[in-house]
């Protein structure tokens, strides 16, 4: 007799389907297999889901699964379950990222292929432990990996660089590996490449012990047939580590028992298309389905992070996370003084301020290195007047309205209230008022004429090189610049938040942040966070040779127009719980997030105007529902980025205070948004992001 199957497959985005579809076997096959459909002429992979409603075969069109890839287990429940409580809370398909969660050469193997590969596939090897070096623990980790393991968590582990979290991070994982010979670890971090000293950490710790093949990593940079080899690795319990990005989140691990989330705060763990979930989020919510240990590690935690992990003595009560504290650096490591330059006080107009340029010099003539440091990314440009002080505060919100160079006006993120650029200052009358953090586009040519007579201590002239985003596009150029750096072939390296990551430049004794201000009055309301780590980091960068004596002398440098600006003071502290407390004082006035909860909609289209017709059609579309939800759905404005490829980008902020509310009014809000669609032709896509980094 003929079984009825619930299987998912990758359908279209929006394609109205969305759910499991049915089809027909003629055995019965366990829910979490793997098998090839028919799907219209194609025959495609799907997975088999438990169904919760009953299922009927009076449709004579049913039709039957082409083949089962077995010969590995199942996918376990605890994984469906997690895939569809993102789909629901980000708002995407169950069959989409139950898909997109699987290798590509999965959904292109044959049956024969499939068994092909299962048979070539690496067998868990008799291995001969051999022993590892343990450094002796701190008593602060020794403090803290007792907690580990006597508490559930998850912990919120806040330690400095170099306060020696990796440490716990690999002795959490040895003990959890050595009590369960099954046992896995799930261990993220946010780029890999920009980390890889965190792997060969981790191998050199676990494959004495366990062999080579017990740890695999996931992250974009795979190719498709290492990806496939190390998901089945994963998959069959073979690999006990997995080391991954953010896709590493939805990894198969049957035993997992530990997750850690390095540098939990970094913004590269939102998934930024498609299902844009944030793998922080999804790791909590996956160690809660299986009762594994989540551990979130960073210097400068995300407030919401930190607003969970608040102590018990909080006037709201204790957070849902448990806090755990390394305050020392291990060694004699001390962080950098924190010096500003008030830039008001220098010529109208320069980059490098004096002192700088004559620090730069010492430096760089006693052969010690510096590390330029710009900061472009996260914020929008806001106008000011550098007479006055002036900004482009909206009149109706806590925010800057953003300068739009298209059509030279001013707009709201937040409300939308949109005016023309104004020709003369508001407040004095200048008429040079400019975007704050512009004009550092010639920088590294800037430097080199300013210092371009200087020797090093071994005669030669000083050597300049840029690390960003433009400078490594080519493959394997960023491992070659680094690898530049380290030798100490590079005297100044200039660069953007991509050099303040967890390098060990081991004789930068001088850490510089050019133009920090842009972030301080940002449009986006995160941006004072973003600033405040990243110049953690990067001050982390400095100082990691003890043996080199320059401890003492080690520094970093801030130039700003606002020396006063309590980021600064917090940061001259190296006190993150100060800064953090303010911001989030700040948040709570304002009723932001962690106090209230966001989601963006998204449209792309041909024109502006249809892509905000559709925004605000379907804004008017649910005006009931969102005033019966306490819902604030503001008007759709231009992305500050408007137009990309010829299209036409807008985004409408949807703002509740409540999470599940919001949750409600989004599924609630699917339908009409889809249907909708159908009659603004002009809009190519839509998209939804919940709990959106940047607004
Ligand atoms: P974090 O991850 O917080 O930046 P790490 O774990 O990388 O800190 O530790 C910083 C440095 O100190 C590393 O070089 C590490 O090998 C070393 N280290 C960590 N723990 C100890 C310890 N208990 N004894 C000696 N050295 C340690
Ligand atoms: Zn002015
Ligand atoms: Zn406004």
């Amino acid at each position: 007799m003929s079984q009825l199957l619930s299987i998912m497959l990758h359908t279209p985005a929006h394609s109205g389907i969305g759910e499991a579809l049915t089809y027909t076997s003629d055995t019965a096959i366990a829910a979490g297999s793997l098998v090839r459909v028919p799907f219209g002429k194609r025959e495609v992979l799907g997975i088999t889901w438990p169904s919760q409603q009953q299922l009927h075969s009076d449709d004579l069109k049913l039709r039957p699964i082409t083949s089962v890839l077995d010969g590995i287990g199942c996918l376990s429940t605890h994984w469906m379950q997690m895939v569809e409580f993102a789909a629901r809370y980000y708002q995407r398909s169950v069959g989409e990222v139950a898909l997109a969660a699987l290798p590509n050469q999965l959904r292109e193997l044959s049956r024969e292929q499939w068994e092909r590969k299962l048979k070539r596939q690496a067998k868990v090897l008799p291995h001969e432990p051999s022993a590892v070096d343990l450094p002796e623990l701190t008593h602060e980790q020794a403090h803290t990996l007792q907690q580990i393991q006597a508490e559930r968590g998850p912990f919120m582990l806040f330690g400095n660089t170099g306060s020696g979290k990796t440490e716990v991070y690999l002795r959490a994982a040895q003990a959890a590996l050595a009590h369960d010979p099954k046992a896995q670890i799930l261990v993220m971090v946010p780029e890999i490449n920009l980390t890889p000293q965190l792997e060969a950490r981790f191998r050199e710790r676990f494959a004495p012990l366990w062999g080579a093949s017990c740890l695999v990593t996931m992250h974009s940079g795979l190719t498709p047939a290492q990806r496939m080899n190390h998901w089945l690795a994963a998959h069959t319990g073979v690999a006990r580590i997995v080391l991954g990005t953010r896709m590493a989140v939805f990894a198969s691990m049957p035993h997992l028992q530990l997750i850690v989330v390095d540098e939990e705060h970094d913004p590269s763990y939102k998934q930024q298309e498609g299902a844009r979930y944030s793998a922080r989020d999804l790791a909590i919510y996956r160690g809660h389905l299986e009762q594994a240990k989540v551990i979130l590690g960073s210097a400068t935690p995300s407030l919401e992070s930190w607003h969970h992990s608040r102590p018990a003595s909080d006037a709201e009560g204790a957070g849902r996370y448990m806090r755990l504290h390394m305050p020392s650096r291990i060694g004699d490591g001390v962080l950098p003084t924190v010096r500003r330059v008030d830039m008001n006080h220098q010529p109208r107009n320069t980059v490098f301020s004096e002192p700088l340029v004559q620090a730069m010099r010492e430096r760089v003539q006693r052969g010690e290195q510096v590390l330029i440091l710009l900061n472009r990314r996260g914020y929008s440009p806001v106008l000011h007047c550098r007479d006055c002080g002036w900004k482009s505060e909206c009149p109706h919100c806590s925010a800057y309205r953003v300068f739009h160079k298209i059509d030279r006006s001013l707009r709201c993120h937040h409300c939308g209230f949109a005016q023309a650029v104004p020709r003369a200052c508001p407040g004095c009358g200048n008429l040079d008022i400019s975007p704050l953090g512009s004009g550092t586009e010639q920088l590294e040519e800037h430097l080199a004429e300013l210092l371009g007579s200087l020797r090093r201590p071994d005669g030669q002239g000083v050597r300049i090189a840029r690390i960003d985003a433009d400078s490594t596009r080519l493959k394997g150029e960023l491992d070659r610049q680094l690898a530049e750096v380290h030798a100490g072939e590079v005297d100044i390296l200039v660069g953007t938040q991509m050099i303040a990551k967890g390098h060990d430049f081991r004789r930068v004794s001088l850490v510089a942040a050019l133009n920090p201000d842009g972030a301080l009055f940002s449009s986006d309301f995160r941006a004072p966070e973003r600033l405040f780590s990243l110049l953690m980091q990067a001050a982390g960068r400095a100082g990691r040779d003890a043996s080199m004596s320059l401890n003492a002398a080690c520094e970093m440098w801030v130039q700003t127009f606002h020396p006063q600006h309590a980021l600064f003071e917090a940061l001259k502290q190296h006190d993150y719980p100060h800064f953090a407390a303010q911001q989030l004082q700040e948040r709570r006035e304002a009723n932001l997030p962690p106090f209230s909860f966001q989601a963006l909609v998204r449209a792309d289209a041909k024109t502006q105007e249809a892509a905000q017709d559709f925004l605000n059609a379907a804004r008017a579309a649910s005006d009931a529902l969102a005033v019966q939800l306490q819902v604030d759905v503001y008007p759709a404005v231009p992305l500050t980025i408007q137009r990309v490829a010829n299209v036409e980008r807008a985004q409408m902020l949807v703002e509740c205070l409540s999470r599940k509310a919001l949750q409600q009014f989004l599924s609630a809000w699917h339908a009409p948004l889809h249907q909708l669609r159908s009659q603004h032709k002009g809009v190519i896509r839509w998209a939804v992001d919940v709990d959106p980094l940047a607004i």
